[in-house]
């Protein structure tokens, strides 16, 4: 593509409400305009990218048997309705106001609906259905630029099987064929336990790229590779408190305490022989939460280990039922409760907690012996530097976006909407499903945070909309630029695919910098001294080499270059 004749809008300046670099240098290299919160106009450039990661997708999602579809992004209110999930979405669902449409944020309810219209026996299955389509969610919050949008595209799959292990094996191949899409998309990735959360299933993996620009917190071991959303993170803190104990339990004036920290300094005593409790309703009746000193409780864990729903009681809740502020609940002698205590305080003695009673506190508690302990569950949070769960070597805290989801789905889905199959004994069974989603948008933009510098994007080849950026210096030069249009024509008939920067009256400073943002991996440079002497220079964006050949050998030279950058 001619640089002269085409829609390359660069940014000099930073975008003032960009804050992360991939969505500051896709404004800035052109590759998308926002048209509203959250909405967001792919420009030729930009889209050139997204269609070389839809590529890779189309290709490992055929090498896995997957078969491509196109659904609707409309979809008419009722089979919503039949799966319960328009209020499981609330108002991240679009609903058209004109008709009892919505604009689907996912798409498990068509699945479904063409199932249990078209499979009638085992024999028509298993099946691995894809899409690459938009998908619409109003997001509270958009941001990040691409990362978070309200419209953005997906690639989601969904796996039809008569069996527990057909679900498996789908799993397992929708797992594979993510890792190698990630890693052909030049990302470093990493995969974490999730939490099945509101989708329900049994069991879900998310895959995710390092980067402060994510939104998702993990809890990371760079020794042996323990990686795990914190929602799900768990550590190898020893226990607190086992030393003495079978002292007699004792009433403790704490006046105007509130606080672990401050109940800590008055009594002197390690926050670790404190046992904080927190109280809950689950499935609506009260919890009691014990917690050891100033551990935080991950309400997301709390919710997985117990099951049902958990909701927070409220502060009329907590007078009514235990009589006392917040600070001096405590686990002995109160009424209605059941008791959960986190892990870290089994065999825990000499113990400090609330009295139910304001303004006073129980020591000598020796949990085993005074606290009846429904079970004992994990529902901390982890910190950094805690003992990895696996190694014991130090843990690290990252940030990271997630690029991808794959859920083992069950019968949920199948058994609301009723599509089923006949078994061989001629039974009617549900359907097992798995659904596996890509934020295709989310690709793109992770590549951006992993591969910038200051001056701009370096794409990988494989993902970048153009591998040669041509650069003709000066203009002004009837030969060279004689040369030049003709260089581009031969690396076109060549196969590559070009920018040709041919633009007059612009400078060639201006136009280097314009080629750093853009970032396409080689750059052909011709102009100065080098033209004279009969030779052209090739820089690599990423790495800054440069490498001079004779005109004569640029084309070899060029793909031969571009070889050794993708098998980097
Ligand atoms: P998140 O927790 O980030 O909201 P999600 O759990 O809602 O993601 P899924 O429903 O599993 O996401 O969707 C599959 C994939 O689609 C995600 O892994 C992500 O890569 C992408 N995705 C989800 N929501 C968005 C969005 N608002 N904008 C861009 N990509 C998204
Ligand atoms: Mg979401």
């Amino acid at each position: 593509m001619r640089f002269s004749t085409s829609f390359f809008p660069t940014l000099k300046e930073i975008p003032a409400d960009a804050t992360i670099p991939s969505h500051q240098l896709m404004l800035r290299a052109g590759l998308i305009r926002p048209l509203a919160a959250g909405i967001y106009s792919f420009l030729p450039l930009g889209y050139r990218a997204i269609k070389k990661a839809m590529t890779i997708i189309r290709e490992e999602m055929d090498a896995i048997g997957g078969q491509e579809f196109h659904l609707p992004a409309l979809n008419p209110i009722e089979v919503w309705e039949e799966t319960d999930r328009l209020k499981a979405f609330g108002d991240t669902i679009f609903r058209l106001q004109n008709r009892p449409l919505v604009l689907a944020p996912t798409h498990e309810e068509v699945i479904c609906f063409i199932a249990r219209n078209e499979v009638r026996s085992y024999k028509n299955l298993p099946q691995i259905w894809y899409q690459i389509q938009t998908k619409f969610r109003n997001e509270a919050r958009p941001r990040s630029g691409v990362l978070r949008g309200r419209e953005f595209t997906m690639k989601d799959s969904y796996s039809l099987d008569a069996t527990w292990e057909g679900l498996d094996h789908a799993y397992n191949l929708h797992a594979e064929a993510y890792k190698k899409i990630y890693s052909r998309s030049g990302l470093k990735f990493f995969i974490v336990g999730a939490s099945s959360g509101a989708m329900g299933g049994t069991g879900s993996q998310e895959f995710m790229v390092e980067s402060v620009a994510g939104e998702d917190t993990c809890v990371l071991c760079d020794h042996c590779g323990y990686a795990a959303n914190l929602e799900v993170a768990s550590s190898r803190m020893p226990p607190v408190s086992q030393a003495e104990g079978g002292k007699e339990l004792e009433e403790i004036h704490t006046p105007n305490i509130r606080t672990i920290d401050q109940l800590a300094a008055f009594l002197s005593v390690s926050t670790e022989r404190l046992a904080k409790s927190l109280v809950y309703r689950h499935n609506s009746k009260p919890v009691l939460i014990l917690m050891a000193g100033n551990d935080q409780l991950n309400e997301t864990k709390l919710q997985s280990a117990l099951g049902g729903t958990v909701e927070p009681f409220s502060p009329t809740d907590l007078a009514q039922f235990t009589g006392a502020d917040a600070g001096s609940i405590g686990p002995i002698g109160l009424q209605g409760f059941k008791v959960f205590a986190d892990l870290r305080l089994k065999g825990a003695k000499n113990m400090i907690s609330g009295a139910n009673r304001n303004d006073y506190h129980l020591g000598n508690i020796d949990i085993e012996r005074d606290v009846d302990v429904e079970a004992f569950i994990d529902v901390r949070t982890v910190n950094a530097s805690e003992p990895c769960p696996d190694c014991a070597a130090s843990l690290r805290i990252a940030q990271a976006i997630e690029v991808g989801h794959i859920f083992k789905l069950g019968t949920k889905y199948s058994d609301s909407m009723g599509a089923t199959f006949l078994d061989e004994t001629g039974s009617e069974r549900p359907i097992i499903m798995g659904s596996y989603g890509i934020g295709v948008e989310r690709i793109i933009a992770a590549h951006i945070e992993q591969h910038h510098d200051e001056s701009g994007i370096s794409w990988d080849p494989v993902l970048a909309p153009f591998e040669v950026h041509l650069i003709v210096v000066n203009t002004d030069n009837p030969e060279l630029l004689g040369y030049s249009d003709r260089l581009y024509g031969d690396l076109v008939a060549a196969g590559l695919e070009v920018i040709y920067d041919d633009r007059t009256g612009v400078s060639p400073g201006f136009k280097f910098n314009d080629a750093d943002l853009l970032g396409m991996p080689l750059q052909v440079i011709i102009g100065g001294k080098h033209f004279s002497a009969g030779n052209v220079e090739l820089k690599v964006r990423r790495s800054g080499l440069r490498r001079v050949v004779a005109q004569s050998t640029v084309v070899g030279e060029v793909k031969k270059l571009l070889a050794e950058l993708a098998a980097a």
